[in-house]
């Protein structure tokens, strides 16, 4: 077996929900190599390097990608550039930094993402190169451009890693431009996966924050399924039950309180199903399967608007009639509905 297949199993956890279209990247991070500031040019020499490219929330596609999947259908891709191809001066040197990022490797190939934004940030400094420039200036008419939420559900695992590994890190630089430590401005450092504080001698190294949130399956001892309606979601758009891990709480204990905040619905048994990371911007969503302790519930009318137990027959009739309708395709909570459901919506 290949050392960059036998590496990840992102699966082996979640194998009890069907599919969770943003973690289903095979692609070996290759730590060990992040700290080599001559990275791209070291891999671009052995051949088989390729660039994808971020800007803000979306990803680059070859042109006309959308108009030929509308009409012919088919899976999406990402537009791939041969890293020999990219302009010199937007690759890391060892005193400038760089918009690349490096994913990983896979089957022999080697994966960067350039960050359009960040690399038009670092030449507004005067950290970047008139080819980088003249390359960014018409980067944006000559891709499609795809937001993750669409592109995920209609691509495969590997391009659909490609994009989630990207945009989190593109999210994160566009957010953080300054130290929270001592405010002084900061740079991407080791290959996109860090940050370098240009205060206090340059010697902190800051990471990207992951912030974890629970939802949670919940089935009475009919096992019928809880979908809740929140305030701030789409009429009709009904989901489950989930909220963000506060400071200092463990997982179970984040499960049980947002089921109290929300519905006042005490729970018994709660099991792991499985995660995925949710990029808008940073979060984690950790899956998990709760068996209520009764069902009377009670919404707060604040967050919560209303909340349903539906049998399969219920939720199958809410939804051809269009009085619901279902999570995302490429979100968590489709994939552990459909798991409650017995078959894909
Ligand atoms: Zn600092």
């Amino acid at each position: 077996m290949q050392p960059d297949q036998a590496y990840f199993s992102p699966l082996a956890l979640t194998s009890a929900l069907t599919f969770l279209p943003l973690a289903q990247s095979q692609l070996d991070y290759r730590t060990e190599l992040r700290g080599r500031s001559d990275l791209f040019r070291h891999l671009c020499g052995g051949g088989r390097v390729r660039v994808v490219l971020v800007d803000g929330e979306r990803m680059a596609l070859p042109a006309r990608s959308l108009e030929s999947s509308r009409v012919g259908g088919g899976q999406l891709r990402l537009a791939a550039l041969a890293g020999e191809y990219l302009p010199s001066g937007l690759a890391p040197s060892q005193d400038r930094p760089s918009a690349l990022y490096f994913l990983g490797s896979l089957r022999g190939e080697h994966w960067f993402a350039l960050d359009l934004g960040l690399a038009r940030r670092l030449a507004d400094d005067g950290q970047g190169s008139r080819e980088g420039s003249a390359f960014l200036d018409k980067a944006g008419g000559r891709f499609d451009w795809i937001g993750l939420y669409a592109f995920a559900p209609r691509t495969s695992g590997r391009d659909a890693g490609l994009a989630t590994s990207a945009l989190s890190l593109a999210a994160w630089h566009s957010r953080q431009k300054h130290c929270p430590n001592c405010g002084a401005p900061t740079w991407p450092d080791q290959n996109g996966w860090a940050q370098r504080c240009e205060g206090e001698g340059q010697g902190r190294v800051l990471f990207p924050r992951v912030e974890p949130a629970v939802i949670t399956s919940i089935v009475d001892s009919q096992d019928r399924l809880l979908l809740e309606h929140n305030t701030a979601w789409d009429p009709g758009f009904y989901s489950l039950c989930a909220g963000f891990v506060e400071a200092g709480e463990n997982l179970e204990h984040a499960v049980r309180r947002e089921a109290m905040e929300e519905l006042r619905l005490p729970l018994g048994e709660v099991r792991y199903l499985g995660s995925q990371p949710w990029p808008f911007p940073a979060s984690l969503m950790v899956g998990f399967k709760a068996l209520a302790l009764g069902s009377d519930i009670h919404v707060d009318g604040q967050e919560t608007e209303d909340a349903q137990w539906m049998t399969r027959q219920e939720y199958a009739e809410a939804l051809a009639s269009g009085r619901m309708t279902p999570p995302g395709k490429a979100s968590i909570a489709r994939s552990m509905v459909e798991q409650w459901y017995g078959r894909p919506l």
